[in-house]
């Protein structure tokens, strides 16, 4: 299938970074099985809520900083180079696709980037590194050095709006594309996991790939049930073979 496709969509959820060691959420010990999401409405209704939210996001972000591109990346990446693959619509914040050597361009972040920081009221950028020196020096949450506004990482919170162009963007690569794998997504999340619905709702062929059964099986044409690295790292030697 992927040999025969040269605009598949690839959507990525938290289970292609784990063997990279960034935990995901709904495996055991993984970060919800420690700690309950804080909601957007509550992040922005309480000074207490958002330092402890940000305390939090300081702990998953060192994880991040010090995590490498996995094989499930380098494989991802390879699809790409070779021009089977338009798109990676990524549910993920940890910047390891473009790490990875994946063009800008060809990757759609519908829950943000959890490198850097950003105004809530007038949208400027702050570094993480401005934002711990804040916590560290004022016990506070930060306010934006420019209007006072509330600085929040630039990912997507639960209860918080979904990016429009980033949406815009995904639902055109998925009505384009001439195959959709999923890949390390337990398929729970809404709306992102419309995306794989639409796609199969739109009669492009769907692959599921996860070490476990996911919300959608029922709807995919292919369901590989496997480690993301080996599965990946088997398909694009086979690709690479052909
Ligand atoms: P999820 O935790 O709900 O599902 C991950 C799935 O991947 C699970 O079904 C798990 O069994 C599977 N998995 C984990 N490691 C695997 C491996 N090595 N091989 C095969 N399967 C593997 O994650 P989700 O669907 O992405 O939804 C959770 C939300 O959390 C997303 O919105 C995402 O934004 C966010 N999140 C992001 C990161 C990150 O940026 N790396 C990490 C955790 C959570």
């Amino acid at each position: 299938m992927v040999q025969r496709s040269s605009r598949a969509v690839i959507f990525t959820g938290a289970g292609v970074s784990t063997e990279s060691g960034i935990p995901d959420f709904r495996s055991p010990g993984g970060f919800w099985t420690k700690y309950k999401p804080i909601e957007f409405k509550d992040f922005v209704a309480s000074e207490e809520t958002r330092l402890e939210a940000w305390r939090r996001f300081l702990m998953i972000r060192q994880t991040i900083v010090e995590a490498s591109p996995g094989p499930g990346h380098a494989a991802i990446a390879d699809l790409v180079s070779r021009g089977h693959v338009s798109h990676v619509i990524t549910q993920n914040i940890d910047d390891l696709h473009e790490r990875s050597g994946v063009p800008r361009e060809r990757i759609i972040e519908i829950h943000g980037n959890g490198t850097y920081a950003t105004c809530l009221a007038c949208g400027l950028r702050h570094e993480i590194d401005w934002v711990k020196d804040v916590i560290a020096e004022t016990e506070r949450a930060p306010a934006c050095t420019s209007c006072g506004g509330i600085v929040k990482s630039a990912t997507i919170s639960f209860g918080q709006a979904m990016p429009e162009q980033e949406m815009a963007d995904a639902r055109a690569a998925t009505f384009n594309a001439d195959l959709f794998i999923s890949i390390g997504s337990s398929l729970q999340v809404f709306p992102a996991a419309g995306f794989p619905v639409m796609a199969k709702q739109n009669r492009t062929p769907l692959v599921i790939i996860n070490r476990e059964e996911t919300g959608l099986d029922g709807l995919a044409d292919l369901v590989i049930n496997a480690e993301i690295g080996l599965a990946m790292t088997a398909l694009t030697d086979r690709v690479a073979r052909r």
